[in-house]
């Protein structure tokens, strides 16, 4: 997967914590509150409409950054929004919040 692959990337990071967070974000991806939210169909980034199936889980702070899989950090987000995120956070991620 290119997340882990993107994690190790950094220096000096908890991967204990981190390890801690995904397992959480993995629990969350099953639950119901997440369904409710993929069901919405809606990209939080670019507010485009995407099947729910298209839908990724994003951490608007990413984890790496101290971010935490928490209900208020996780949203909905298109495959390409995912993408560009990622090519784009060894900069500066703005972030629409
Ligand atoms: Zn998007």
């Amino acid at each position: 997967m290119a997340g882990k692959q993107f994690d190790q990337d950094f220096d000096g990071i908890d991967e204990g914590r981190i390890r801690r967070e995904k397992a959480k974000a993995r629990q969350l991806r099953n639950s119901r509150w997440w369904k409710e939210k993929i069901a919405q169909g809606r990209c939080y980034y670019c507010g485009r409409e995407v099947a729910p199936a298209d839908l990724t889980m994003d951490h608007v702070v990413p984890l790496a950054r101290g971010g935490l899989s928490s209900k208020n950090n996780l949203v909905p987000c298109c495959k390409e929004c995912n993408n560009d995120k990622k090519s784009r956070l060894t900069l500066e991620w703005q972030g629409y919040d």
